[in-house]
């Protein structure tokens, strides 16, 4: 055996040891059943199957076929829609499915939310600032000259008055909503009616979002007004890293299909698509129950650490409506750092979450490495079992690491300790296997 064979092994297992200890709270993460695991690790990752079921051009997809019939039955269950495709392989490309659909080859047109106020890199433009180029996938790949809609910095929410002008004046052909910040239930229906009025459709990437739709939280953006919705399946729904899009535009169904192959798909990615339709079932069954403790931990975890005295931001508004939270930390710039730097630090003693800027970043000039902020998700713990009051506990650690100051190393006993706890998945067809098990097949 190659040495390296061992060591790559070993490596695995370190992570899966790590993550068994930590609490990971990073928003865009969740974790899988042991029966999507099996789905994504059978024979379907070996095979070929491009294009739509029962009219593949590779021989050998009769049982694919068949999975993936069940699993776009799943999704527009779970959606209440007459469309969904579930060949794009992430949620980046479901979004180029859409801008494929939507937007002219040449300098076509869209608005969406700015990336520094909560969008993401892949509605961005290109464009170069201060000598740098940014590339946004909008932009750079499709030539879409993008224009963002006016943000409530007070309200973590779209502006309707203002960016309803935006969209008069601006004429795009495509309006976006969704965003990875995203505290609060975009106004889908107001400004879908604008958007209507000038001929331009909607989408909604629910890359963050898509489980609590699906479990009837947060909004229903299909029945507000937008045409197409795009996800990812791993974040709040808790599927294996693919992509799917839904829709309920009948008159649209052909030319979405074939934006995504052969516009822009080859093989598909078939293991995960077996993996999405046994989560999409998960949560048909359990997803109401989930997705409503995954939303009060959020709304718990973010009173929680209010009053251990960190700035939680938006408490007028009960903190959040989604499974996120943000903390603006710049009060500890002198004494820690800033959000790259208590990263860091929480990360030392088991605690995984992300930096991420807030709003004021820009008019202090702060570096989107080292932003004002802290995005705080509980979709993997809340499946791994806590309720509210293991919030209380999450919140006495930052506290203690945070205000306190007291050595990582201690507390990372600490949560090492409460992790003990939480070591199966919740919200699931019932298993043996243990979360963050290492799978020996050899
Ligand atoms: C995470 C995210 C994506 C990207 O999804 P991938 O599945 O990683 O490609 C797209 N849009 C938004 C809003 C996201 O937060």
């Amino acid at each position: 055996m190659h040495k390296k064979v061992a060591e790559i092994r070993e490596l695995m297992i370190k992570h899966h040891e790590w993550f068994r200890e930590s609490i990971p709270l990073i928003a865009s993460e969740n974790i899988t059943s042991p029966a999507v695991d099996e789905a994504c690790s059978c024979d379907f990752s070996h095979r070929y199957a491009e294009g739509w079921s029962g009219q593949r051009v590779y021989a050998g997809c009769s049982f694919i076929d068949e999975i993936e019939d069940i699993c776009m039955d799943l999704a527009k269950e779970y959606y209440q829609c007459i469309h969904a495709d579930v060949r794009p392989i992430s949620g980046v490309v479901a979004n180029l499915v859409m801008y494929n659909a939507f937007t002219s080859d040449n300098n076509g047109k869209m608005c969406c939310m700015s990336i520094v106020r909560g969008g993401h890199i892949s509605h961005g433009p290109r464009y170069a600032k201060s000598g740098r180029e940014i590339f946004g996938t909008a932009g750079t790949t499709r030539g879409i000259n993008v224009e963002y809609l006016a943000f409530n910095n007070d309200e973590m929410n779209l502006d309707i008055d203002a960016s309803a002008k935006i969209i008069r004046d601006f004429k795009p052909e495509l309006v976006l909503f969704g965003g990875s910040l995203f505290l609060f239930p975009h106004p889908v229906k107001e400004l879908s009616d604008v958007a209507k009025e000038i001929g331009a459709n909607v989408g909604y990437d629910a890359a963050h979002v898509a489980g609590l739709i699906g479990s009837g939280y947060f909004q229903d953006p299909l029945r507000e007004g937008a045409d197409v919705m795009t996800m990812s399946t791993h974040k709040t729904l808790p599927g294996p890293q693919h992509g799917a899009l839904v829709s309920n535009r009948e008159d649209l169904i052909d030319k979405l299909r074939s934006c995504a192959f052969p516009a822009l798909l080859s093989n598909h990615h078939l293991h995960n698509v077996a993996g999405l339709a046994i989560a999409l079932a998960e949560m048909l069954e359990y997803g109401k129950e989930y997705h409503k403790n995954v939303i009060e931990n959020a709304k718990a975890l973010g009173q929680a650490l209010h009053d251990q005295g960190l700035n939680v931001l938006m408490e007028h508004k009960g903190f959040t409506e989604s499974h996120q939270i943000v903390v603006d930390i710049t009060e500890f710039q002198k004494s820690i750092g800033l959000g790259g730097d208590i990263e860091r630090l929480l990360e030392k003693a088991n605690i995984i979450l992300n930096r991420n800027g807030i709003p004021s970043d820009l008019t202090a000039g702060r570096h989107y490495q080292n932003p004002g902020g802290l995005r705080i998700g509980t979709s993997e713990i809340t499946r791994l079992g806590m309720k509210k009051g293991d919030m209380v506990d999450i919140a006495e650690f930052f506290r203690k690491l945070m205000i306190e100051k007291k050595d990582p190393k201690i507390i990372k006993k600490e949560v090492v300790e409460f992790k003990k706890e939480f070591q199966e998945i919740k919200y699931c067809f019932e298993s043996s296997n243990k979360a963050y098990e290492f799978m020996r097949f050899y």
